[in-house]
């Protein structure tokens, strides 16, 4: 591990601050994820700005009726908060669908939204990889690509995403709240949150320099059939290889989010009234364009029969 300088946040807008004053700066919020990259030295941040003592574990009611997630709230508290189990079900599953209890335990809101691809290039500092090293290449075109993206990549970044979480927030039309480093407060929709890869792959959001994640808001509940299904290799502490966020309501109406086939959480709005027509004419609709590789074009199908069985369910 490379030396690095620690301080603690006494504000939000202080985090931001320093963090915009040093282009070496990480915040750290559970470490789970930036801890182990900086072990491997995926990434060597000069400065981490530990922002575990701010104000942000509360879940708290909006005014328009539904939830204010505070950054810090730790994924095993959020899945288990009661508002969210009755009204958001679809959150808690698939919080519970991630990691180990003990991972959850420390995780964050946003320390889980900004974690790394597992690409296995990303991790393996042998390997050219655009994401890790800008302009080197991409070790998974031409490499093992069982697990990447179907749709949404580029000739220079193949990866997933891999947080189960983000693929709930975006079926759920979540907004993300932050602060820049001049003290202004803004919201991003969770649509807009991920830059798709292109040829800048190493900048996968829409955060500026500095820029602290402080909520996750959602919008009032909206009731339906709640579902989260995870297809992966092993039955638990695996990542998806593809998985269905769902919520289904009586007259057949649909909001659906895909994990494990995309850069970032794949949702089309305007292909989900194919669901009405069954799970095929919907998977092909989502997925129109998809170009998979030799490895993983069996994500396609994947895809058609996890959405057939959250449609049963949701439909029993
Ligand atoms: C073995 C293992 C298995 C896992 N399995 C799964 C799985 O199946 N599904 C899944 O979804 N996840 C899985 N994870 C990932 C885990 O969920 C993430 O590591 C965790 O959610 C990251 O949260 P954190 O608070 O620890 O983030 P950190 O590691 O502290 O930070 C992650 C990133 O977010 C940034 N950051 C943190 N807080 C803020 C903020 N407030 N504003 C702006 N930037 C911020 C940090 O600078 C860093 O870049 C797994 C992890 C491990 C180690
Ligand atoms: S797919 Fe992306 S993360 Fe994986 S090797 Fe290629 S550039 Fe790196």
């Amino acid at each position: 591990m490379k030396p690095f300088t620690y301080e603690r946040a006494g504000s939000p807008a202080a985090a931001a601050r320093a963090a915009a004053g040093n282009p070496g700066a990480r915040f750290i919020a559970g470490g789970t994820n930036l801890l182990d990259l900086m072990k491997l030295q995926i990434e060597a941040p000069a400065h981490l700005i530990d922002v575990n003592g701010l104000a942000l574990t509360a879940i708290e009611p909006t005014v328009e009726g539904g939830l204010r997630i505070g950054a810090l709230v730790r994924n095993t508290d959020l899945a288990a908060d009661a508002r969210v189990r009755r009204d958001y079900g679809l959150l808690s599953r698939a919080l519970l669908a991630g990691a180990s209890g003990q991972l959850r335990n420390k995780a964050t809101t946003a320390g889980n939204l900004l974690q790394r691809t597992r690409c296995p290039y990303f991790y393996d500092t042998n390997q050219p990889c655009n994401k890790r090293r800008p302009g080197s290449g991409c070790a998974a075109l031409q490499g093992f690509s069982r697990q990447l993206a179907v749709i949404g990549g580029s000739d220079a970044c193949i990866a997933t995403h891999p947080s189960d979480m983000a693929v709930a927030l975006r079926a759920l039309d979540a907004v993300v709240e932050t602060v820049r480093p001049d003290g202004a407060a803004r919201r991003i929709p969770l649509a807009e949150l991920y830059r798709a890869p292109g040829d800048t792959p190493h900048r996968e959001t829409m955060l500026e320099p500095g820029e602290l994640i402080t909520a996750v808001t959602l919008p009032p509940p909206v009731g339906g059939a709640q579902i989260y299904r995870k297809v992966r290799d092993r039955a638990s502490y695996a990542f998806a290889l593809v998985s269905v966020a769902a919520i289904v309501q009586r007259d057949g109406t649909a909001q659906v989010a895909l994990g494990g086939v995309a850069p970032r959480p794949w949702r089309v709005e305007a292909a989900e009234p194919a669901l009405r027509r069954g799970a095929g004419a919907a998977a092909a609709a989502i997925l129109a364009g998809a170009t998979p590789t030799h490895e993983n074009a069996f994500k396609l199908t994947l895809v058609e029969r996890t959405l057939h069985q959250v449609l049963a369910e949701a439909r029993s």
